[in-house]
């Protein structure tokens, strides 16, 4: 079993901490393979180049900082443009029967190359760097049973995009989620990668597939043949055994069977990506719900969806269009998934079908995706609609307007309805209007799995690091806005935590996006002071229903999150935050738990966490905690004040006692579950995992 760490762009926090860590603990090299991706940071605007230069002159400060720590410390580096995380990592990395962690909740995308790859937060990753072992709560089991074969308009996308309609966002949360059946070896390589990738918005700790044919022609045809003989000679090994898949009700939790064969396209969304619809329903539920039907947008990439097969489906639909004379009524843009994905659309006349319908394609980076989409007009934060193929649709998600409703689809579903500029198109059933007013019913997609020519490119974006890296420094400014050298937080005082006030009841979703906010803020994600200024600024107040707007209790005005969180801080004052379930679901980013520790926040007491989330907080030296009776989220008010009463005995699988004390004079005694062992337990008196490494590390 081998362990690497995928870093991409959170990784400014990560290598700093690893360089922290590195030099406190005198580790000159990580212990296991790693590797560097920047795809974060690149903002989609005008055109791939210009858009790539441009970030290269805004954020060379930290792609150089990225740089130079990967080429001291042994980590491999993939530079701005190479291509976003996960694709790069299915190219070259991931291998059947192989074990990954990854610092993004996508990293599960490998278990379409049937490796149990698991998304992480940056302090487990340098843990794992550091030569530690990492630790997880045994998962459960869920199968899901594909029988039959896609066809027609139905792709990859809408398998999860089901499974994501039956389990919800929270339903795969602590369970490893495996597919298997005849439906599953039909399907491609990458469309595996799709569906495992957006197990993450099911909650999923991974998800994966077993050994196949498909794996192995990805394999070779991306350069890895003598990986693909070493998998053929232990395939029985790399998939479950026939009696498990013959009776799945007696080695599952829980089997869910889907037939391919008659799965119809989906479209989920808005604001939520478990919000399945297929496509035929679309128009009625849009009606009734008030959802905007002129699509403005449609946008094809992310990690996931921008494989060869994607591409050249999605052209397929373009190029019925262009043929047609059918001008498309939204907008269209691309984002291929890594730079030998581009290059060889390219070489094939795929980028040139996308070119011919005005098509803008953006650099291979997220993009839109995480909120790096320099959108004309959104500002004004009109209510309008986007279809695009990227897992994530939470509100101001892509271009940080809250009125933008997304959706998530395949991408020759995006294709389809962008061309139709209607939410409720569906190409199975309806015309378009072409420009000699014909009625033009577009033909099912069609696409090559893998390119016949192979794949080819001429500069992949990779960076070997330094043999011996010693000599190189590194170094970041005083006066840095976007990078600072991280320093310890305090250790436990040993004391019951009193006199806590309420920072902020959350209400309703909560997801690390709301918590620690992607877009114009991802400039700072190596700056810890800076960033923290977007403090779940997000997050809706349970008491007045806005965002943004909290009661700061030392003078009963009402202020942002950040400024009144400050005020309690240079009080010295400590805060808690109430949350409701699923609190701190989506991206993996260990800044929704640094920064509120920086603020002075000292607990979070929510109904139900998302795993990464809890285990970031964990490490940081917070108390994560759950109320024992979901109710009692109900009897904290605005203006309480918390006493712990029994932290001293913090202890594994022992409830924590925290007395809410009302304005009226009245008490409530809540009881907080938690779920910290007793190693986790010695992280919060350190003040930090990383506190107790060091402490470890220097006897
Ligand atoms: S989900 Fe979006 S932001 Fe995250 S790695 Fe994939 S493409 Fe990038």
């Amino acid at each position: 079993m081998l362990i690497f760490p995928q870093i991409e762009l959170h990784a400014r926090m990560l290598l700093l901490r690893w360089h922290f860590c590195s030099f406190q603990a005198g580790k000159p090299k990580v212990a296991v393979p790693t590797t560097v991706h920047c795809d974060h940071l690149i903002q989609a605007k005008v055109s791939a180049d210009e858009d790539l230069q441009n970030a290269i002159n805004i954020s060379n400060e930290v792609f150089n900082f990225l740089d130079s720590v990967s080429n001291k410390y042994g980590i491999g580096f993939w530079k701005p443009g190479a291509g976003i995380i996960h694709q790069v990592v299915l190219e070259n990395y991931a291998f059947p029967g192989g074990m990954m962690i990854g610092t993004d909740s996508h990293t599960v995308n490998a278990g379409g190359l049937g490796m149990l790859a698991v998304g992480v937060g940056g302090a487990d990753a340098v843990d794992v760097m550091a030569g530690m072992a990492w630790e997880l709560k045994f998962p459960k089991l869920i199968g899901v049973k594909l029988t039959g074969q896609l066809s027609g308009w139905t792709s990859a996308k809408d398998v999860i995009l089901k499974v994501a309609g039956v389990l919800t966002v929270k339903g795969g949360t602590g369970a490893i989620v495996e597919y298997f059946g005849e439906g599953a070896k039909n399907l491609s390589c990458t469309g595996k990668g799709t569906i495992c990738n957006m197990g993450a918005e099911i909650g999923a700790t991974t998800s994966t597939f077993g050994y196949d044919e498909s794996m192995e022609r990805y394999l070779r045809v991306t350069g890895r043949a003598e990986v693909a003989d070493l998998a053929n000679e232990i395939k029985g090994h790399l998939t479950g055994d026939d009696e498990v898949y013959a009776n799945p009700e007696q080695y599952f939790d829980q089997v869910i069977e889907i037939d391919l064969s008659t799965l119809a396209p989906h479209v989920n969304g808005p604001f939520t990506p478990d919000l399945a619809t297929p496509i035929s329903e679309m128009r009625a539920k849009a009606e009734a719900n008030d959802w905007p039907t002129k699509v403005e947008w449609g946008l094809i990439g992310s990690c996931t969806n921008s494989s060869y097969e994607d591409m050249s489906r999605a052209a397929s639909i373009v190029e019925q269009a262009v043929v047609h004379g059918i001008k498309p009524k939204a907008e269209f843009g691309i984002n291929p998934g890594s730079e030998q994905v581009r290059f060889t659309i390219e070489r094939d006349g795929i980028i040139d079908t996308f070119e011919k319908m005005g098509t803008k394609v953006f650099t291979n980076a997220c993009g839109p995706c995480i909120g790096q989409w320099a959108r004309d007009g959104s500002d004004k934060q009109e209510k309008n609609t986007i279809v695009h193929s990227f897992n994530r649709n939470f509100a101001k998600r892509a271009d940080g307007n809250p009125n933008t409703y997304a959706f998530v689809a395949s991408p020759e579903m995006v294709a389809a309805i962008a061309i139709s500029g209607d939410l409720g198109f569906n190409p199975i059933t309806d015309t378009l209007t072409s420009e000699a007013g014909e009625q033009v019913k577009l033909a099912p997609p069609k696409g090559d799995e893998l390119p016949d020519k192979g794949f080819d490119v001429e500069d992949p974006g990779y960076q070997e690091p330094a043999a011996d890296g010693s000599g190189i420094r590194i170094s970041v400014a005083d006066d840095s806005k976007r990078l600072q050298l991280l320093s310890a937080f305090a250790p436990w005082d040993g004391r019951n935590i009193t006199g806590a006030k309420l920072l902020i009841k959350a209400q309703g979703k909560c997801t690390t996006d709301h918590i620690s906010m992607a877009g114009p803020w991802l400039r700072f994600r190596g700056h810890l002071d800076n960033i923290s200024n977007n403090t779940l600024i997000g997050a809706v107040n349970a008491f007045n229903g806005e965002t943004d707007k909290v009661k700061n209790q030392l003078d009963g005005s009402y202020g942002t999150v950040p400024d009144t969180q400050r005020a309690y801080k240079a009080a010295g004052v400590p805060t808690i935050v109430v949350g409701d379930q699923n609190y701190g679901e989506g991206s993996s980013r260990e800044h929704a738990a640094m920064q509120p520790r920086h603020l002075g926040v000292r607990a979070v007491l929510v109904k139900s966490f998302a795993r990464i989330h809890e285990t970031n907080l964990k490490k940081q030296g917070m108390l994560g905690l759950t109320f024992a009776n979901g109710s009692d989220y109900d009897k904290i008010k605005e203006s309480d004040t918390f006493d712990f009463i029994d932290l001293k005995d913090f202890a594994p699988s022992k409830p924590l006692a925290i007395v809410a004390k009302h304005t009226d004079g009245s008490k409530d005694t809540i009881l907080a579950n938690h779920t910290y062992n007793a190693g986790q337990i010695e992280w919060f008196k350190a003040g930090s995992a990383l506190n107790l490494i060091k402490k470890q590390n220097n006897g």
